[in-house]
């Protein structure tokens, strides 16, 4: 099952896509975290990547574009992958249906996760990663027991340096600008998938894993996620 996961930033679809990968036994593949893999080891795609994402602006299609090619043609992506943060762009959708179709492959669903902007800039603001796990926190929703540190490993919490709120503003207004087009490309498909990411993280998971089951047995979508 290729899936992907599409959203405004801090609409949750990493928590998602996390669990949901674990459930169904699929990679969770983020164009954000190769992304930021590639700055923090220094290689040259991280180098040219690193001034955009610290400037909230979308890294150039060709970059994302590549490492995505290279990412979905592994072992572990064989029976299918969730792909969160990628496309983001109308190019960068159009060369994923061609890579797919060369592969003899297609995309099966697309969530849109839709989310108010208050709800994002509170969220991301209060967003912390531990910088050892990459386990996600909220310093209100899900705090960590013991301040700035990770329950699962012991590790420090940070900021992304793009979750200060200029930045936040600046990735929403990219979003609006770049990414909504894929809605409506995704909805002519009949692929597209609407869930509400102001129910709560269990309830919107059990939502996402309901549509993928009966998109699995084909079953028709009795959900008000299907639009
Ligand atoms: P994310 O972790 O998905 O919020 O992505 C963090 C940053 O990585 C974005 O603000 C962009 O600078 C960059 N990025 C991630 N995915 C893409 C993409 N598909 N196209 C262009 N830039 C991306």
């Amino acid at each position: 099952m290729r899936i992907v996961f599409l959203g405004p930033p801090g609409a949750g679809k990493g928590t998602q896509a996390e669990t949901i990968s674990k459930g169904k036994k699929i990679p969770h593949i983020s164009s954000g975290n190769l992304l930021r893999e590639a700055v923090e080891t220094g290689t040259d795609t991280g180098m040219k990547a690193k001034y955009y994402i610290e400037k909230g602006l979308l890294v150039p299609d060709q970059i994302v574009v590549d490492i995505i090619k290279d990412r979905i043609v592994k072992k572990d992506c064989k029976t299918g992958y969730i792909l969160d943060g990628f496309p983001r762009t109308l190019s960068q959708a159009k060369v994923l249906d061609e890579t797919l179709k060369n592969l003899g492959d297609k995309l099966d669903l697309v969530f849109y996760f839709s989310v108010s902007e208050e709800s994002v800039v509170l969220r991301l603001s209060g967003r912390r990663l531990c910088g050892i796990c990459g386990t996600n926190y909220h310093v209100e929703f899900v705090p960590s027991s013991k301040d700035g540190i990770c329950d699962k490993c012991g590790g420090k919490l940070n900021q992304r340096a793009d979750d200060k709120p200029e930045t936040v503003l600046e990735r929403l207004r990219v979003y609006h600008e770049q990414t909504e087009d894929l809605i409506t490309y995704y909805k002519k498909k009949s692929i597209l998938k609407q869930i509400s990411s102001d129910a709560g993280i269990e309830a919107i998971t059990k939502e996402v894993s309901d549509i993928i089951n009966c998109t699995l047995q084909k079953k028709p979508l009795i959900s008000r996620g299907v639009v």
